[in-house]
């Protein structure tokens, strides 16, 4: 799947190019409708790369190949959707 890493804005660019829907905030996610952070569903990212081009901030990467000091945002992400 892909993650969303520190450089992220929260523009929504991604949210709004993602065919698979699974960036967060989601329609029934109201309570994030404020974050600065967006997040990617690992169970549900499809790995079509449309959210990387989106991004105008290079914050989204592959999980396998994040910059060394963002690896930690995997689980970010995942975890995410685990506190559902
Ligand atoms: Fe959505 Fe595709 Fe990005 Fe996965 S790679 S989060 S499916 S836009």
């Amino acid at each position: 799947p892909y993650v969303i890493a520190a450089p992220c804005v929260a523009d929504y660019s991604c949210v709004e190019v993602c065919p698979a829907q699974c960036i967060a905030p989601l329609p029934d996610d109201a309570a994030f409708d404020r974050a600065e952070q967006l997040f990617i569903d690992p169970d549900r990212c499809i790995d079509c790369e449309a959210c990387v081009a989106a991004c105008p901030v290079g914050a989204i990467h592959e999980a396998s190949r994040l910059p060394e000091q963002w690896t930690h945002y995997r689980e970010l992400n995942a975890a995410h959707f685990r506190r559902k």
